[in-house]
């Protein structure tokens, strides 16, 4: 038989509360709670509170009662899930906000040199061995970013990193357009 997991015990311990295990499952179960302290602890106060409720006086305890607490439990769960999908989302989101604005940056810086494409093809070649450089920096970057989609982790290093690539890519931009005007002098026209 295969080691009971936490999740399962609490599932579990839901249904003996109810008195819905069969025997074999309630040794599986007891079993688990005297290895695992954290199950124990979370099974001593689903008692206190069936205790409680069985001991008030004119109150029994609702229906399915731990059922309603086991589906608040998972509620909280899937809170927590969602919790950490939203700080991912607005990780990404605002790495596409850094990207378009280093992109807007880059375009704003190279939009004069455009007019003067005579001059761009010294830098073009200039360009066409570094990109290959930035190209990867930027290649990377997205991996990074593919990774932080499965870790936590690593989704708070991606915006760094692509902060860096950004950067990089910036300061290549930023490189190419003043090294035209040092090697053939500003254009009259
Ligand atoms: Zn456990």
């Amino acid at each position: 038989m295969h080691a009971m997991g936490c999740n399962e015990a609490r599932e579990w311990m839901s249904l003996r509360l109810d008195g819905r295990l069969e025997p074999a499952e309630e040794e599986q179960l007891s079993e688990h709670l005297r290895r695992c302290p954290s199950c124990a602890l979370e099974w001593s106060h689903w008692q206190e509170l069936d205790g409680l409720l069985r001991t008030a006086p004119g109150v029994a305890p609702p229906e399915g009662l731990s059922a309603l607490v086991l589906e608040r439990l998972r509620q909280q769960r899937a809170r927590q899930i969602a919790g950490s999908l939203v700080v991912i989302g607005l990780q990404v989101t605002g790495l596409g906000v850094l990207m378009l604005g280093a992109v807007a940056y880059c375009l704003h810086g190279v939009a004069p040199v455009l007019s003067q494409v005579p001059y761009l093809i010294p830098a073009a070649r200039f360009a066409a061995t570094h990109l290959v450089t930035v190209a990867g920096v930027l290649g990377e970057a997205i991996g990074v970013l593919m990774r932080a989609a499965v870790s936590r982790r690593a989704a708070l290093l991606a915006p760094a990193y692509a902060l860096l690539a950004a950067g990089v890519m910036a300061a290549w931009l930023r490189v190419v357009v003043r090294r035209r005007p040092a090697a053939g002098g500003p254009a009259g026209a």
